[in-house]
């Protein structure tokens, strides 16, 4: 369905990035890598399903990388068809706790990110009148959960952003759409249950049940996979009129 078309994905070097990368490579899209660490691996996962794969190691927290990787994306491949905003970064404190900095970082990577590569990818998606941007939000981009102001504020953030690129590509054959995870077992959170587990005393087990089932009603996580079916579906014609939604796939923790 996608062949000929190529996707950059920022943060896909693990987790929800890799997963929906695979899956639009496995639709023949070609495919744009991005993130930190082992960067091999996933670029021959990538190839071995029979398309083109190629990495950038742009650091979403400076806007002339990101800048860089724009133009080497379209170097590579022409240009940009399927944006996908992925990459991003948690940090867990109290207000009056949370170091400046991290909330500098949490913005600039989560939300500020997808501003810079939106504004760059959008003009050649216009010219070719057919484009996908598609935003990895989270549940936490419609509520809200204590001790993550960054993270929460740069998720409403982006899909306020989502909303408003969609009105401005309304009459295009562009659509701008965020999909919003609910817990997702990945590196990210793995992080909060072996924190959980630390700080609580409990065995990594316990800190996930507990985890889910604060949140999540189906004490079921969210497959990257899953995602990956979303963003192929938000890629396909039948979304064609899928426009600025906010989609939530998580385990109905935003239906309470
Ligand atoms: P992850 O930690 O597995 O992956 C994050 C990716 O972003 C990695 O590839 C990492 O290298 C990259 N990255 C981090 N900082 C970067 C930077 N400065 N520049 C470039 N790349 C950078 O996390 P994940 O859980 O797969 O999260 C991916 C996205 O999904 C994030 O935006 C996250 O907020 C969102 N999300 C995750 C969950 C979840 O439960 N895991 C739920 C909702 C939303």
């Amino acid at each position: 369905m996608l062949k000929g078309k190529t996707a950059l994905v920022t943060g896909s070097t693990s987790g929800i990035g890799l997963g929906i990368a695979k899956a639009l490579a496995q639709q023949g899209a070609n495919i744009v890598l991005n993130g930190f660490g082992d960067f091999e691996h996933p670029k021959a996962d990538i190839a071995a399903l029979g398309v083109k794969a190629e990495y950038h190691g742009a650091d979403m927290s400076k806007p002339a990388e990101i800048d860089d990787m724009m133009k080497f994306a379209a170097s590579k491949f022409g240009q940009v068809d399927i944006l996908v905003n992925n990459a991003g970064i948690q940090f867990v404190a109290n207000i009056e706790d949370f170091p400046p900095e991290r909330w500098d970082a949490v913005i600039a990577i989560n939300l500020t990110s997808a501003f810079h590569t939106t504004r760059l990818a959008v003009p050649a998606m216009r010219k070719a009148n057919w484009g996908r941007v598609i935003n990895i939000a989270s549940a936490h981009g419609l509520v809200a959960s204590a001790q993550k102001s960054a993270y929460v504020a740069a998720k409403h953030g982006i899909v306020g952003l989502t909303k408003t690129v969609a009105l401005e590509t309304a009459k295009t054959g562009v659509t701008v759409n965020a999909i919003c995870p609910g817990w997702v077992l990945t590196p990210l959170v793995q992080k909060q249950i072996d924190d959980r587990s630390a700080k609580e005393g409990l065995s990594v087990a316990q800190a996930q049940t507990e985890l889910l089932g604060e949140k999540q009603p189906s004490l079921q996580f969210t497959t990257v996979e899953q995602l990956g079916g979303l963003a192929v579906f938000l890629c396909s014609p039948a979304a064609d009129q899928v426009r600025g939604v906010a989609w939530q796939v998580d385990g109905g923790w935003t239906a309470q």
